[in-house]
């Protein structure tokens, strides 16, 4: 017989983590193959979610957080609403968009 405290507590931690939509009573058929399945499981869903987190970014993938929400995707400096992924890359790297960051570039390499 396996310990069915681990059973409940594994189970416990899926659920949590991941919803209940993927326990199917594993208290009915729990063997060692089983928990290697749902351990397999998981590690699925972890990758697919982490996937989900990040947006391409002319071919690099980028984490999601970087990316601010629509309403402050204006350029603060040239005051220009930007559709484009790279404006909103470089607006949350640089504070302002690409052109701007080009213009400053260039500035601060004349000056400098
Ligand atoms: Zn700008």
């Amino acid at each position: 017989m396996k310990d069915p405290e681990r059973v409940i507590k594994v189970e416990k931690a899926i659920q949590e983590k991941y919803g209940e939509e993927i326990i199917q009573d594993p208290k009915a058929t729990w063997n060692e193959e089983k928990e290697k399945e749902y351990l397999k499981q998981i590690k699925k869903i972890a990758k697919a979610q982490k996937q989900k987190e990040k947006i391409e970014v002319e071919g690099v993938l980028m984490p999601k957080k970087l990316f601010r929400k629509e309403s402050e995707r204006t350029c603060p400096e040239c005051k220009i609403y930007s559709f484009e992924m790279k404006d909103n890359l470089y607006m949350a790297k640089f504070k302002c968009c690409y052109l701007c960051y080009l213009k400053k570039d260039f500035k601060e390499n004349k000056s400098g």
